[in-house]
């Protein structure tokens, strides 16, 4: 684990790229280290901090979809969601998301086409792609029941100790405790923590998470002890302007005592972006366009899309296109490159106007409206076809 994922607005992000980092946890949680045995400490009793911040949640919690019960599925999928996207993005997806497969079960019988389809628009599809592999296994292995065993938990695709902790204590009510960028930035801030949260910062603050939540005032509350902390950190806690006036934290904080506040945490060091070219070539007829499945090329793989070859534009590209496709084709016209960000990728795509000039093979190439169910197409599909429009 190096450390905690970036986090911007609302959204939620995800501990989970790395799933070893838990088995240090896990060894710290049940090794009966004693309580505070580290050298990160909180300032005042834990329980006038679990008083203050629950008294607080109790009066400011919003109201989400998610949280009108403990359900084990919904508390999953909200999980897995909130992931890099923001809260505001995903209550509509959540909500048509648990109308069209209200059970593990039902999750698990639908075909993963489908799951694309409906996961179309939050990005970030492998997270759509693992629930439904681990909704299969969960059903499978588990008698349709999300396992409350940690370490089985972290088995499934998807779930890392950050999804596991959030399920298994939002859930469950198991004392487990959960860090993610917003809980980080918190206690980076009220426990002035210095240093950027990655390597040893970050095994630090995990194993004071670990005692914290082993205290009685806060095992008992874990429910809405983890979700005050998420909560403090959207919502008081922010990145650039915290809210320390209004904070329950505040007279406690020592970043805030100290005017530290808007300096911590340091930034961490940044990953360099990757830059990709493709030429695509748009082959139009009245609303639909002639798409091939992507089974080639591991990243964005089983969506349909244009058909792409690599790099940008060239004078050989219909014969690129012929070689890489089977397709013969006529370049009218190149329209302006079109940029998407995903993760540190970033991609840009040629689109091409281009007329076929003769049948595409039939057995790799459909004609479909892109975004039509049962032919899951990514965001950039359409953020293409905007700028067609402009
Ligand atoms: S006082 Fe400010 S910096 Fe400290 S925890 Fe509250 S919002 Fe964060």
């Amino acid at each position: 684990m190096t450390g905690l994922p970036r986090y911007s607005g609302h959204s939620r992000c995800s501990m989970d790229a790395k799933k070893a980092s838990m088995s240090t946890w896990k060894m710290v949680r049940f090794d009966n280290v004693s309580v505070y045995d580290t050298d990160v400490n909180l300032p005042i009793p834990a329980k006038t901090f679990a008083s203050r911040l629950l008294k607080w949640y109790r009066e400011n919690r919003r109201e989400l979809p998610w949280r009108k019960n403990s359900d084990p599925y919904r508390v999953w999928v909200s999980e897995i969601m909130l992931q890099q996207t923001q809260v505001k993005t995903v209550v509509p997806y959540f909500e048509e998301f648990l109308r069209t497969y209200p059970s593990i079960k039902a999750l698990a019988d639908a075909p993963e086409n489908e799951i694309l389809s409906a996961w179309s628009g939050l990005g970030y599809y492998k997270r759509g792609r693992n629930l439904h592999k681990a909704a299969r296994i969960v059903c499978e292995q588990h008698g349709g029941e999300f396992p409350r065993d940690f370490s089985q938990a972290l088995q499934l695709p998807g779930i890392g100790p950050y999804t596991a902790g959030a399920i298994l204590s939002l859930a469950y009510g198991e004392p487990v405790p959960i860090l993610d960028g917003n809980i980080g930035r918190l206690f980076s801030r009220y426990l002035k923590i210095e240093g950027a949260l990655e390597g040893s910062t970050l095994a630090k603050l995990r194993k004071f998470l670990v005692q914290l939540v082993s205290e009685a005032s806060v095992a008992e509350n874990i429910r809405d002890f983890n979700q005050a902390l998420m909560e403090m950190g959207a919502l008081v806690c922010t990145p650039r302007n915290p809210q320390c006036v209004s904070c329950p934290l505040a007279a406690s904080c020592i970043a805030y005592q100290k005017g530290l506040e808007k300096t911590l945490p340091q930034p961490r060091t940044r990953r360099a972006v990757q830059e990709f070219h493709y030429t695509v070539a748009l082959i139009a007829r009245g609303e639909k366009y002639l798409l091939t499945q992507n089974w080639n090329d591991t990243f964005l793989r089983g969506f349909w899309e244009f058909p792409r070859i690599q790099g940008p534009p060239t004078s050989r590209l219909a014969e690129n296109f012929k070689m890489t496709h089977g397709l013969h084709l006529k370049v009218r016209k190149r329209a302006a490159p079109v940029a998407h960000r995903i993760t540190f990728r970033k991609l840009n795509f040629h689109p091409v106007l281009v007329s076929l000039q003769s049948p595409a093979p039939q057995q790799t190439f459909t004609w479909t409206k892109p975004g039509q169910k049962g032919y899951p197409v990514s965001s950039y599909i359409q953020k293409i076809l905007k700028s067609l429009e402009s």
